[in-house]
């Protein structure tokens, strides 16, 4: 789990190349808009994460998987029942990302899965911590062409003795080794897989952010920071926190390092694909910083223009576990906050089955008190706390 964010809409829907799947990507374009009904059923989400392989090699001190702890089985998604997934989610998800709690390179059909998602026409992203075997030309020429539209690399410092802070047991220079013969093999094939540098900053890698920089223009990736969620703990909290502190909930935190300006995302809400300078109007200060409520009286809402401040992973996004399961959102761990389970169910009667509809219901009306309970009641959730202020 390396705090992802759906970020980096694509642009749009791409041509299917033929699959392997038997998914009919061709036959079914993403035109609809995005609807909320006045039952709360909604239209399909755009991005859909998959967790191909829920173990990970390396002890992040704030990750479940980190921790070892055990709430969804260990497993990996083999290459067929990934098929039967992407044959439920292909046909309106703009965007398939490859990992939510664990390392998606310990999957041994890793390359398999890229290739049926990719067949689907897809965007196909996936996020690494770069501890995978070292990679030679041809692994890394192998990799580039693989399909994958995007791959970030989560490298949280520029030394070891910062880096390890977080990535207990990780080997940065194996991690640099890595995003470095990958950027090589881009440009000398010339292909256009978009390779990032992750920075996820804490207390105590805060002072190497401007290294950073320096060796990312160096190697010629963009770089991405966003701020660890630590709940709180002054131990990993840096002085970037206290200052996205003072913003409105979701807002970026825009900071200057080396010369030019980079937007520090905090949490797991806000799109941190892009940078310097660039303002994406849903997430503009200036805009009423909290609505306490919203109406759910109404027949269809556009989605995008009346939940600014609002969690919007149920109404936008799907998550998909190893074993199929579904959360509706990358934070809720625990086979207790599962919503369905997609190699067992249909889609539509996960997406809008009661336990997502109980979801949308509370974030749309939190104060209400006829909600019921749902995941997003009792999940532990900093993000719901700051914006509905039950901090
Ligand atoms: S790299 Fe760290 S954050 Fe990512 S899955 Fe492994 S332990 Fe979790
Ligand atoms: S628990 Fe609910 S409110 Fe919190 S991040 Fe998940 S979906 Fe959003």
């Amino acid at each position: 789990m390396d705090d992802l964010t759906p970020g980096n809409r694509p642009a749009g829907p791409r041509k299917p190349a033929a699959g392997r799947t038997g998914v009919r990507g061709s036959a079914a374009p993403r035109v609809a808009p995005r609807v909320l009904r006045k039952d709360l059923t909604c239209s399909p989400p755009h991005a859909v994460f998959i967790d191909i392989c829920n173990l990970c090699g390396l002890r992040c001190p704030c990750c479940p998987t980190g921790r070892r702890e055990r709430s969804f089985p260990h497993r990996v998604l083999t290459a067929e029942r990934f098929a039967v997934l992407l044959e439920r989610v292909a046909p309106f998800a703009e965007t398939l990302t490859l990992h939510n709690w664990g390392e998606p390179f310990l999957n041994p059909e890793l390359h398999e899965i890229i290739t049926l998602a990719a067949g689907s026409g897809r965007r196909v992203h996936a996020d690494s911590n770069f501890n995978f075997p070292a990679l030679d030309r041809a692994a890394a020429e192998r990799l580039v062409r693989s399909g994958l539209r995007s791959l970030h690399a989560s490298i949280d410092g520029t030394s070891q003795t910062a880096y390890e802070r977080y990535r207990v047991g990780g080997d940065l220079a194996l991690a640099m080794h890595n995003l470095r013969r990958l950027a090589e093999a881009r440009d000398r094939l010339r292909v256009p897989i978009e390779l990032a540098w992750k920075f996820i900053v804490h207390r105590h890698n805060e002072h190497e952010l401007e290294a950073a920089v320096r060796s990312a223009r160096e190697l010629g990736v963009p770089i991405l920071f966003q701020l660890l969620s630590t709940d709180g703990d002054p131990d990993w909290l840096s002085s970037f926190h206290d200052r996205s502190d003072r913003l409105p909930p979701g807002a970026p935190l825009e900071v200057e390092l080396a010369g030019e300006m980079f937007r520090i995302a905090w949490q797991n809400h806000v799109p941190t694909s892009r940078y310097l300078g660039r303002r994406d109007p849903a997430l503009d200060p200036a805009r009423p910083p909290r609505r306490r409520s919203f109406p759910v009286n109404i027949v269809e809402l556009a989605l995008d223009p009346r939940l600014p401040w609002c969690c919007r992973h149920p109404f936008e996004t799907l998550y998909v576990n190893s074993d199929g399961s579904v959360t509706p959102c990358c934070t809720a761990w625990g086979t207790n906050m599962t919503v369905g389970n997609l190699l067992e169910q249909p889609f539509e009667e996960v997406w809008n089955g009661p336990a997502m509809r109980a979801c949308r219901g509370y974030l749309l009306d939190p104060f209400s008190g006829h909600q019921g309970r749902s995941v997003c009641e009792t999940q532990p959730c900093e993000f719901r706390d700051m914006a509905f202020g039950r901090r």
